[in-house]
């Protein structure tokens, strides 16, 4: 994979990536794969990755909402 910016070489890392959700809380994941440019340091998740990220998030708003009643 080449960096959209630079046309750099790009590697794969596992790195934090923090998510902000609709209402302004953040969410921190650990060792999400990402592509990393080593001239730049442009980084980017992978597609499949985001859409993982986002359907957990929708599961995530799910399990919030049923954790509300019990307190
Ligand atoms: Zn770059």
């Amino acid at each position: 994979m080449k960096c959209p910016y630079c046309k750099g070489e790009m590697h794969e890392e596992f790195l934090d990536y923090v998510v902000e959700m609709e209402d302004g809380q953040k969410l921190r994941l650990e060792e999400v794969p990402t592509w990393v440019c080593e001239k730049c340091d442009y980084t980017e998740i992978e597609e499949e990755v985001g859409e993982a990220i986002e359907d957990m998030l929708d599961h995530l708003d799910t399990v919030e909402a049923g954790g509300d009643e019990e307190e």
